[in-house]
């Protein structure tokens, strides 16, 4: 049985489990659809991040701060499996190397395409971004909404999690750390707050 087959005959389990008919018109074709859509979700685990990157790391001698804002990412939340959705915020001091600007979106998608916490996402992403390019410094903020508290329990509809992470030169210099913060919330499009 292949994978796909197993997330179909999962899914008809799970509509009869909370009392539905598989078998009725509406729902035929909804294991099909889920099966596709958890290949979506879940395609971080078969993807190369060396072919993602496919060598667009550059030498350089850039010594200034880089900042990449609002780059979007869609996950799904370990606990619940839930969609969280959200901006990333990257600020960088190239250390002979930097990465393609379109890479940081694809670096954050591969990380986000598979179920996370945020606060372990956000280490996983620097990780990742500390390997590919040995930045002095590093700092990355993230902004999410969660649907497990938009629409569970406390039903925090507008509630959103901002968590961050600062490495290295972002980590010992309080004042580069301060600068990486500000020109964040200064200029990001996300909310006032970062
Ligand atoms: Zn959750």
């Amino acid at each position: 049985m292949s994978d796909n087959d197993i997330i179909k005959k999962l899914t008809k389990d799970l509509l009869r489990q909370i009392g539905e008919d598989p078998d009725r018109e509406g729902l035929l074709k909804t294991p099909s659809r889920v099966a596709k859509a958890w290949e979506f979700f879940s395609r971080g685990y078969k993807q190369d991040i060396e072919e993602i990157i496919n060598g667009a790391i550059f030498n350089e001698d850039a010594k200034d701060m880089v900042i990449v804002r609002d780059v979007e990412f869609f996950s799904l939340c370990e606990h619940h499996l839930l969609p969280f959705f959200g901006k990333a915020h990257v600020g960088y001091i190239p250390n002979g190397k930097v990465i393609g600007l379109s890479k940081f979106a694809r670096v954050a998608d591969w990380v986000f395409s598979r179920p996370h916490i945020q606060e372990e996402a956000v280490m996983i992403l620097a990780d990742e971004i500390e390997r590919l390019c040995e930045p002095k410094g590093l700092g990355i903020i993230i902004k999410a909404q969660h649907y497990c508290m938009k629409l569970r329990g406390v039903k925090e509809s507008q509630c959103s999690m901002v968590n961050s992470v600062v490495r290295g030169d972002f980590r010992h210099d309080s004042s580069l750390k301060q600068e990486f913060f500000e020109l964040v919330r200064q200029q990001s499009n996300v909310a006032k707050n970062y």
